[in-house]
């Protein structure tokens, strides 16, 4: 049986309720012969400031550089606010993403369709809804230079941020949206807005020819991203893989995160280069949800986005596809079952806390074949 080694982050605020489900599906895991699992735990964010004065440690780092895959939780709480700018729960995360070098995150936003009725979108339009955006992450305008605030002397101040990106970026990320869309339905759609921004040309031309060059059997479209943005709510199921840049894949991420109902849904995972010798890629899987201070322990978090991102773990960390596939069947057949966290509340459904989720996510494992 394959080992891997896993670092459990679990943070603040419902990070730790969801994390202890997400332990629970691991140890099925083991007991089924899937795989074993070192584990090794970390405190970050707000929890790693009350203990270590930093938002993660430098020990908890080196577990990180040395894990197959860091599975992390929230981060933040209003009791973190005013804390140095340094330290601050964030900090944490976006310091794991860049040394990890951590350059395409992967939001699947899939409408189960027993939640159709959560979406704001008519049933019609967003049941059974699957589609993968692939944002990058690392480069763009959030990190370009310069990036400032002149003060131009005669009472007016300028704000300045640079979007710039190199060939090697755009292909990058364009073959991990080219190799995700031969495992699903074999569509790229590229996204960028090369009508007015010259960086958005040069996405276009480099997607272009990674795309004859290297994936001719995929099926690439170009579309730009007001119009995407527009699509998505119209009609999302058009997509299959949309691979985009840091600042639209941030809209456009959220935006297709309303189409499945609840932020307790949405899964995510953010991948860094593949070894040239092993194939592996640094890894860090977590919900797209926040910390959640207004229900913080109270048993109402939704475990779903937590135990989703662990599955995606298996799926794209660890090549464990046949048991990644029973945790997101087992999570349908509870939905189905009619239960619901707080959060996706149906008319008729049965009320279930966090722990009776993931214990109910367990035993649809334990049923399954
Ligand atoms: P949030 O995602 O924590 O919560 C937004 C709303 O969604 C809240 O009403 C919350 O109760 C609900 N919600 C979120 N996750 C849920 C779940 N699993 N089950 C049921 N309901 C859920 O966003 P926020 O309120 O804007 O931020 C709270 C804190 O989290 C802040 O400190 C913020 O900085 C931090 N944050 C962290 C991350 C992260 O760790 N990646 C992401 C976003 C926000």
């Amino acid at each position: 049986m394959a080992s891997y080694n896993l670092l459990l982050l679990p943070g603040d605020g419902i990070g730790p309720e969801v994390m202890a489900e997400v332990e629970k599906v691991a140890a099925w895991c083991q007991t089924t012969g899937i795989a074993t699992f070192e584990i090794e735990r970390g405190l970050v964010g707000g929890a790693a400031y009350e203990a270590h004065g930093q938002s993660i440690s430098e020990a908890d780092m080196a577990l990180a550089h040395a894990a197959d895959a860091v599975i992390f939780g929230a981060v933040g709480g209003p009791q973190w606010d005013s804390v140095p700018y340094e330290v601050r729960p964030e900090a944490g995360l976006l310091r794991l993403r860049k040394d990890l070098a951590l350059f395409a995150n992967l939001r699947p936003a899939i409408c189960y369709p027993a939640l159709a009725d959560a979406s704001s979108l008519k049933r019609d339009i967003v049941e059974g809804l699957d589609i993968m955006i692939v944002r990058e992450l690392t480069g763009g305008v959030y990190f370009g230079e310069p990036k400032q605030i002149i003060d131009l002397g005669n009472g007016q101040k300028r704000g300045i941020d640079t979007q710039v990106y190199d060939t090697y970026e755009i292909e990058r990320i364009g073959r991990v949206a080219f190799e995700l869309a031969r495992k699903r339905g074999n569509k790229v759609t590229s996204s960028e807005k090369r009508n007015v921004m010259r960086s958005g040309v040069l996405w276009n031309e480099v997607m272009t020819a990674l795309h004859k060059r290297e994936y001719p059997d995929v099926k690439l479209e170009h579309m730009l991203a007001d119009a995407l943005g527009m699509q998505l709510v119209r009609w999302p199921k058009q997509f299959d893989v949309i691979v985009t840049d840091n600042l639209f894949g941030d809209m456009l991420s959220d935006v297709a995160s309303m189409l499945t109902g609840s932020l307790g849904m949405l899964p995510s995972a953010s991948l860094g280069e593949a070894d040239s010798k092993t194939g592996k890629r640094k890894a860090l899987y977590e919900p797209v949800h926040g910390s959640a201070p207004d229900i913080a322990g109270k048993g109402m978090a939704n475990p779903i986005a937590m135990i989703g991102s662990f599955s995606m773990a298996l799926r794209y960390s660890f090549g464990l596809v046949e048991a990644a596939d029973r945790i997101e069947t087992a999570i349908s057949d509870v939905l189905n079952a009619g239960l619901r966290t707080p959060d996706i509340k149906t008319e008729g459904a049965t009320m279930v806390s966090t722990v009776e989720m993931g214990e109910a996510i367990l035993k649809a494992l334990e049923a399954s074949k």
